[in-house]
């Protein structure tokens, strides 16, 4: 615990070295491009239900617990949006409110790992997977991607599960890559873990890690609802990147009706909870998502973002894969040296992030939940940083 306490993450230590660098010579003159903290507000009805509900309501319910898995009545709104989002039948009483999809995953993977068991990330993955993972006893195992689009590379997939699998978490939209996973891909992994589970004798479930799934930008991108290919699934939810409120820290575990033994995995969860100490998540946030569910903050500036951002980088020579979704653009280094890149990049202003920690050496990570200002500005700046390398 010190170790990690006291270890700061790479990104910590580039947005720390950004805010010395902004003091020395002005914010506006520093690129930085490395959290993944919306930019956009929040839409206006947050703040709108936010003053009813202070208004409205005896200040000893606003600010008073809730049972522990969350109010029945914010459970059951949230169960009749997916229900009537998805065409499915899912029930308030397997959802469980939680502060944020950190803490969604924790407490997830506290309920389903016994020691020692295994849990698949596709590379690249969110680096925190290794440290909630291995804080729940298990270990982490990677599976390969396809350089061309980021799908998972299925053969390496299969190859990789065990007898000691228990869980593959998997992001869509992708944290760092911003692609989404295809309905293609998600049946192939749905039919290998059939197949695996039937085999071992013991169910292996999907933690669908999904907290940017309203964050697409076209018409064809489509974010599938993956209990309904596999019922296995455990969904892990969270309003911070849809409602731009990171800060607030809210969000929620599904248990979905078509899961195995769904009434027990939900007791998991809930002693899980509890043992973690995350039980009822903050009241007045969680009376605040009935109002809101469904809505976004306006995600047409990420859009716009993205495609300055992508157009520009790609035609100056840096190679990408456009992202469909979330707020991230995955670029690979000039000679696959990410770290130089990044070094590099620093004397232009520019603050990146490397993808080590993601399981990608070759490729930096920029985060373009930033004023579109910012980004116009940035591209003198991004061509000088490759035109380096060609001199
Ligand atoms: N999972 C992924 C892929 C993320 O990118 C993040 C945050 O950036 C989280 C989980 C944690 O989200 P939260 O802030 O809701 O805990």
């Amino acid at each position: 615990m010190l170790a990690l306490g006291t270890k700061r993450s790479v990104i910590r230590e580039i947005f720390e070295y950004g805010k010395k660098r902004k003091s020395e010579i002005g914010a506006d003159n520093v690129f930085d491009f490395s959290l993944g903290n919306p930019s956009v507000p929040a839409p206006a009805e947050v703040n709108e239900a936010l003053c009813r509900l202070i208004s409205s309501t005896p200040a000893e319910v606003l600010h008073g617990y809730t049972s522990a898995q969350g109010d029945a009545r914010v459970r059951g709104a949230i169960a009749e949006y997916i229900n009537n989002t998805h065409g499915v039948c899912e029930s308030a009483d397997k959802i469980f409110l939680t502060v944020g999809a950190a803490a969604s995953l924790t407490v997830s993977l506290n309920a389903l790992l016994n020691q020692g068991e295994e849990v698949m990330a596709l590379v690249p993955f969110f680096p925190e997977y290794r440290v909630f993972v291995e804080k729940a006893g298990g270990r982490l195992v990677t599976v390969n991607y396809r350089e061309e689009d980021f799908q998972p590379d299925i053969a390496h997939f299969e190859a990789s599960i065990t007898p000691r699998t228990r869980a593959v978490i998997v992001n869509s939209p992708n944290n760092p890559t911003g692609a989404v996973l295809t309905e293609e891909t998600i049946k192939e992994i749905a039919r290998i873990l059939t197949e695996k589970s039937r085999e071992y004798g013991e169910d292996i479930y999907i933690i669908s890690d999904e907290p940017y799934r309203e964050l697409v930008y076209d018409k064809e991108s489509y974010v599938p609802y993956i209990p309904k290919c596999y019922g296995n699934t455990i969904v892990s939810y969270s309003f911070s990147k849809s409602l731009s409120l990171p800060g607030e820290r809210i969000g929620y575990i599904l248990v979905p009706a078509a899961c195995n033994n769904a009434d027990k995995i939900y007791g998991a969860v809930c002693g899980s909870a509890r043992a973690l100490g995350f039980v009822c998540a903050p009241s007045l946030f969680q009376y605040l998502i009935p109002e809101v569910i469904g809505k976004t903050s306006d995600i047409s500036i990420y859009k716009k973002n993205r495609d300055i951002l992508y157009g520009a980088l790609t035609s100056y020579g840096y190679k990408a894969v456009k992202p469909d979704g979330a707020f991230y653009l995955f670029v690979k280094a000039p000679f696959g040296n990410a770290k130089e890149l990044c070094e590099r990049a620093k004397k232009h202003e520019l603050l990146l992030v490397p993808g080590d920690d993601f399981g990608c050496p070759e490729y930096v990570r920029i985060s373009y939940c930033v004023s579109t200002d910012q980004i116009e500005r940035s591209l003198g700046a991004f061509k000088n940083l490759i035109d380096e390398y060609e001199a």
